[in-house]
């Protein structure tokens, strides 16, 4: 008999989600741009709710029903098409967990989020990566990637950490081209720095089909990753399969509270969107002009950017001087990404000083 309670075998293999970090390794505190949270906080909104009466003692609604029925007045969807979650991390967990077991396949790009492996892994099914296109993710690769075996393909659009993006018309190609008892998940918790008017990159699929089901959160644009909110549409099926596997009350009170108060606060959402795009476009620029020293920023449609180093710098010597001057931001080897850094859109002011780092780093090893 063992000395202690014995790890099922497909457990022992996973390791815990390691969070993007905001210390130095003798802990000193950074400037956190490794976490892709929103550098000008939440909406005035969201605070006043939060401060308003607070009943602690009290469960809280366990469908969240006034949180559904806004997201659904927004989005012209049925609140019956949709369910809430802890996170959206939650919902992609149930929605992995409800499709596929052991012995099943799950495919996903390549660069992909960090969590995907872990909660594939969690079911004991197996992970398929497909391969990419220069870091992108590639429908006729995804598709390359799918057999007899593969119940559930994971797609976050725009994808993290890359930042990249495919438009509506090749997630409706990933579609039509997999198997009806395919489940396609697509991951947009990213989905709210598109454009105005841009297309929606597949969220109107999961109204449309019934294998389909889009995830979102309030973590990013909205700025309340601390308040652990986020959302699911699909087909009523789908949405049942998820609420039978998500937690009983899964959404705090003040979750609920808050995520209905960013909400209803979409000039905060359009000033963080906006403020994204230029600050991200100065960034992509001023990493641009060092591409005769090996740098290279990807196209982002997120708040972040993928910045790769092809040239005498490398990603740690770099990762190592933004940290020494006061930033943490995201270096991925484990994601076999050694060669590259991921790092959140801040304020002007950080990203310049980022920039200035890099630049220095760049003349240095000239
Ligand atoms: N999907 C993607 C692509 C993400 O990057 C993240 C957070 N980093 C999530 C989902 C989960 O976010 P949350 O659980 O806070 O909604």
């Amino acid at each position: 008999m063992a000395d202690k309670p014995t790890l099922k075998p497909w457990i022992e293999a996973i390791h815990a989600y390691v969070p993007g970090k905001s210390k130095t390794s003798d802990g000193r505190p950074l400037v956190k741009l490794s976490a892709n949270e929103n550098p000008l906080g939440c909406s005035p909104a969201v605070h006043k709710a939060l401060a308003g009466e607070h009943q602690p003692n009290f469960y809280p609604d366990p469908d969240a029903t006034a949180l559904r029925q806004a997201i659904g007045a927004v989005h012209g969807i049925d609140p019956a098409r949709i369910v809430c979650g802890t996170g959206s991390g939650e919902l992609l967990h149930c929605a992995v967990q409800a499709f596929a077991g052991p012995g099943d396949e799950v495919v996903f790009p390549r660069y992909s989020f960090s969590l995907y492996p872990l909660l594939v892994w969690k079911v004991g099914a197996e992970v398929v990566p497909a391969e990419d296109s220069d870091y992108a993710a590639d429908v006729d690769k995804l598709l390359a990637a799918v057999t007899e075996r593969t119940r559930v393909v994971l797609l976050d659009n725009p994808n993290n950490p890359i930042g990249t993006w495919l438009p509506r018309a090749e997630v409706e190609r990933l579609h039509a081209g997999l198997p009806r008892d395919v489940l396609l998940v697509v991951d947009q918790a990213y989905a709210e720095f598109l454009e105005e008017g841009e297309d929606d990159g597949g969220f109107d699929l999961a109204a449309r089909y019934d294998n389909v089901l889009v995830t979102r959160t309030f973590s990013k644009a909205f700025g309340i990753a601390g308040e652990r909110v986020g959302w699911a549409t699909g087909a009523p099926h789908l949405v049942d399969a998820l609420n039978r596997l998500r937690g009983a009350f899964n959404v705090t009170a003040s979750g609920q509270k808050a995520a209905l108060a960013a909400l209803g606060d979409r000039d905060f959402v359009r000033r963080s969107r906006d403020a994204n795009s230029s600050i991200r476009a100065r960034f992509v620029e001023q990493v641009e002009a060092l591409g005769n020293h090996g740098l290279r920023a990807l196209p982002s449609k997120a708040n972040f950017v993928f910045v790769v180093f092809e040239g005498a710098l490398s990603a740690t010597t770099a990762l190592d001087a933004i940290s020494e001057a006061g930033y943490a931001v995201r270096h991925l080897p484990s994601q076999d990404l050694p060669q590259a850094l991921r790092i959140t859109v801040g304020t002007q002011e950080q990203m310049d000083a980022i920039a200035t780092v890099l630049r220095q780093l760049c003349e240095a090893s000239a």
